[in-house]
This record gives structure tokens, sequence and C-alpha cells, in this order.
């Protein structure tokens, strides 16, 4: 796993600016992307559009400490019928879901909320069976602030653990690349691509024409 950018949101989104100003084959596009009417990975003429994922993580330096970021995006690109089969094949083999056991044990929260819902429960059994209004009342409210938190907790710790998946490596997949958003200031939101068939990335750039962006060679405040 290649190890997480860290510095501040404004270093790090730099020096990814100042890297992809020497790569010639990233084609960085303002805006939402367009796609020429070819299969992504082979080129041929495409039946449908695959969604590839991908997570960015990043190790943010702020006032308060260091910050782990995760985002999370997704590229809707065109495929042939043979290689979006070849793409689900591969897709379904790889570890898909977020499973109980990677939810409880990613860090600590998971078990934790778990552990309050449990608590909540028998408070909510002690509500039931209590003899006295005042007393299942009481027993209810404790009921609802214990299921509160733990589902937060396990919420939480379930959404951590859908970042620690890997996205599916399929044959599809790997015939694109793309960056986060790269932005800075006030320009408009823009990423780099990178595609595998060099016959779709000259495509790309065509269809793109009037959305590429000049080579971040420098930056306005930096
Ligand atoms: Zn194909």
């Amino acid at each position: 796993m290649v190890k997480a950018p860290r510095g501040s949101r404004e270093d790090i989104r730099r020096r990814e600016r100042k890297w992809l100003a020497n790569a010639p084959d990233w084609v960085a596009v303002v805006g939402e992307p367009q796609f020429p009417p070819a299969c992504v990975n082979c080129g041929q003429p495409p039946a449908g559009s695959v969604e590839i994922r991908r997570v960015f993580s990043y190790v943010l330096d702020t006032s308060e400490g260091l910050d782990v970021e995760h985002i999370e995006a997704f590229l809707r690109v065109p495929c042939c019928a043979a290689c979006a089969a070849t793409h689900a094949a591969e897709a379904s083999r790889a570890p898909g879901s977020t499973s109980w056991l990677r939810t409880l044990t990613v860090d600590g929260a998971g078990a934790g909320g778990l552990i309050i819902c449990c608590v909540g429960l028998v408070f909510a059994y002690a509500a039931a069976t209590s003899d006295s209004l005042p007393g299942a009342l009481a027993m209810l409210m404790m009921t609802c602030g214990a299921l509160t938190t733990g589902g937060l907790l396990l919420f939480g710790a379930w959404k951590q653990s859908r970042f620690s998946l890997p996205s599916a490596d399929t044959v599809v997949s790997r015939a694109v690349e793309f960056t986060d958003l790269l932005q800075e200031g006030r320009e408009p939101p823009w990423r780099a691509y990178r595609f595998r068939n060099d016959a779709f990335a000259a495509l790309f750039r065509e269809a793109n024409a009037d959305r590429l962006r000049g080579k971040p060679s420098r930056t306005k405040n930096g």
C-alpha cells in the first residue's frame, strides 16, 4: 500500500502539482471529463460503463496535531462488454464489502460501540420489566442515550473500515489512474488522468480539448 502523503493540505497539493508538471502522460482536465466512444481498456466500441473507485489518504498537519483524512472518489469510464465481464469477475473475487469483523476490529470504536449498544439493550429490558412508571421512563432515556452513542461509534468505525478496504484491482481499474482534485484558491475543480492504452489517451485528450488545463508549472501564491 502506498504511504499517505503528509504535510499541510496546501503543501500536499503543491507537491502534487509540481510532480504533475513533469509528468507528460498525465492529462489535466477542468471539471467533468468527457470520454471518447471507446473502451478504456482495449479501445473497442463501448457497451456501457464501469465505475472505478479510489481512496486518497492524507496525513494532515493541523494546529491540533496530525489528522488522517480519506477522500473517496469515483470515475465512470466507458467499457466494452468483454472487459466489463472480466472486470466484474475480478471485482467479485476482491474483498468487496465491509465485513462485521472488519468494522469491529478496525479500531477500538467499533467494539466499544457494540458493547454500549448491548448495555442499551439491558436498559431496555429493565425499562420493560420495571414496576414503576418513573423508573421505566428513566431506563428508557438511558436506553436511547446508549443506543445513540453506540450507534454513532459503530457508524464511525464502519466508515473507517470502508476506507481501509482496497479498491478492486481489475482490468478496467488498471487501465486508468486519476488524481484527487488539485485546484488551489479560486480555480475551478480539476484533476489529472492517465490511461494505459495510448490510443485511448489520445482520444481522451481530443474529447477534452476545450477543458484541458495547462500544466501547473507554477502556482500563483507559491
Ligand atoms: Zn474492452
